[in-house]
């Protein structure tokens, strides 16, 4: 077996070792949970809610272990910690959701009347869940719980970069009998992401669209469904009536935290030329308050790149808007402390010849551009090949909703920002290149991993097809 070594995204040593699941590994705790499958499904849904319960207990015993390696993998203290109690409040939001969800739909008659019919919700069978490095634990179990509600089980292979906290977590789900049957984690690198394409009956994968595009292809080698959550542009409108003190809290902090390196961060800004003047001057204040959390990691609000490679990227895409002419009114430096951090940078006379404004920036960095008319604006969002959320600022919030249905975003925020992150009810398709397959969001997030089965019955005194044939 290759050993993988991995460095702190704090501290910049090479602090940690682990053995990277092999393709034959893969293959075997695929056999395994998928022979357990059958007899997991057979349960309730009670029951298997109770049993994923149990297991959210057991996350929170564990929860000091597990929050200090999620911190050694992250660079985050107070991040990390949100993490575990986002993950252990899964089993709860599984329980109100997936009784309704997952319930059979009433007998109804189909246009011929003595037919009825009904329906089954099967579940896929083994669900391979691949997951990215930027908040590991969330989005290792996000689609996890509804996956196993619906009757599945579940392998997960989570990022190389940030492995830590696989071992804690391990040693919770083999507390838990019931669970430890359908549920493992495979810790590994990307061939070991691969494997599992080859191995599962249906992949969640949430990661960058390079990579998505390969597990889609492989996917559909197999003609296996593939649920992708992947990268974006967010943008965020600023119309001239808007609440400017609300919308440049909301979005200097949607565009900052956990240094920008969430899916649905605020990477581009338009705001109407009435009121840019005064918009840039107050988000360039603000930004100059929020702190790296360096030397105290339990101090501001900008962690470190988890992954350090992206400080590169980030650094690039500034120095090559910088080059086109554009100015960095603050940030836009890396302070490197053995990790990497750059304070929040927010940048002007930006346009869309520059990847700042076009690629995923993954990095605290806060472009901001002027618009002259709503059309205009909603042509700037518009030109992008991402479209998973957007966010739209206006004196009302009609105004805003009608200029929201002309963006081509799944999931929009009104007078608000990043809203996906704390709602969950509302289901939401990815547009462009951001994502493929039905929502993570909503009972959609719960009939997604399983195939609708229709029954037919017909309740008349003959068969119909002899007398419908020839
Ligand atoms: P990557 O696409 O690099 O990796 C995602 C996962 O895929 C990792 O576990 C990786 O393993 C694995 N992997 C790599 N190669 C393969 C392969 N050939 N087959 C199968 N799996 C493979 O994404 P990042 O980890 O860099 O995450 C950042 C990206 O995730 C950003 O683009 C971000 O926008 C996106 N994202 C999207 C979200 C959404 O909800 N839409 C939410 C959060 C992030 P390894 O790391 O070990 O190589």
């Amino acid at each position: 077996m290759a050993l993988i070594s991995v460095r702190n995204p704090y501290t910049g040593e090479t602090d940690y070792q682990f053995e990277d699941a092999t393709p034959e590994s893969i293959a075997n705790a695929a056999d395994r949970l998928r022979s357990n499958q059958p007899a997991w499904s057979a349960q309730s849904l009670d029951d298997r809610l109770q049993a994923l319960q149990v297991f959210a207990g057991a996350i929170a015993a564990r929860r000091d272990e597990i929050t200090a390696a999620l911190v050694q993998d992250t660079g985050r203290q107070a991040v990390a910690a949100l993490e575990v109690e986002a993950v252990i409040s899964f089993a709860a939001r599984a329980a109100a959701v997936a009784p309704d969800a997952l319930a059979k739909p009433p007998a109804r008659q189909a246009q011929i009347p003595s037919i009825e019919g009904t329906a089954n919700r099967i579940p896929c069978g083994l669900v391979g869940n691949i997951s990215p490095w930027n908040f590991p634990l969330i989005l290792s179990f996000l689609d996890t719980f509804p996956a196993l509600a619906a009757g599945n089980a579940v392998l997960i292979k989570p990022s190389e970069i940030t492995p830590r906290w696989i071992e804690p977590m391990k040693l919770a789900i083999d507390e838990c009998p019931q669970i430890s049957r359908v549920l493992d984690i495979a810790a590994g690198s990307g061939q070991a992401g691969a494997a599992l394409v080859d191995n599962a009956d249906a992949i969640v994968f949430t990661g960058s669209v390079a990579t998505g595009r390969k597990v889609a292809e492989r996917a559909a080698q197999r003609l296996i469904p593939a649920f992708l959550e992947l990268g974006g542009k967010d943008a965020a409108v600023v119309l001239a009536s808007a609440d400017i003190d609300r919308a440049v809290h909301a979005i200097t902090f949607c565009s900052v935290q956990s240094a920008g390196q969430a899916c649905q961060s605020i990477e581009r800004v338009y705001v109407a030329q009435e009121i840019y003047d005064d918009f840039v001057r107050k988000a360039v204040a603000l930004a100059q308050t929020i702190g790296i959390n360096y030397p105290d990691i339990n101090a501001g609000q900008v962690g470190p790149f988890i992954f350090h490679d992206q400080a590169g990227k980030v650094l690039q895409q500034i120095a090559a808007a910088k080059g086109a002419g554009a100015a960095v009114l603050t940030g836009g430096e890396l302070l490197n402390h053995g990790g990497y951090w750059i304070k929040p940078t927010v940048l002007t006379e930006v346009d869309h010849s520059m990847t700042v404004m076009t690629e995923e920036t993954f990095g605290p960095v806060m472009p901001i551009m002027p618009f002259e008319s709503k059309a205009e604006a909603i042509q700037l969002v518009n030109d992008s090949r991402y479209g998973l959320s957007a966010a739209v600022f206006a004196g009302t919030d009609d105004e805003a909703r009608s200029l929201a249905e002309h963006l081509r975003a799944g999931a929009i925020s009104i007078n608000d920002a990043a809203l996906t992150v704390l709602i969950h009810e509302f289901e939401h398709d990815a547009f462009g290149e951001s994502g493929l397959g039905a929502s993570r969001a909503g009972k959609s997030a719960y009939t997604r991993f399983t195939r609708e089965q229709a029954l037919m019955t017909n309740t008349g005194s003959e068969a119909l097809v002899p007398t419908t044939l020839g």
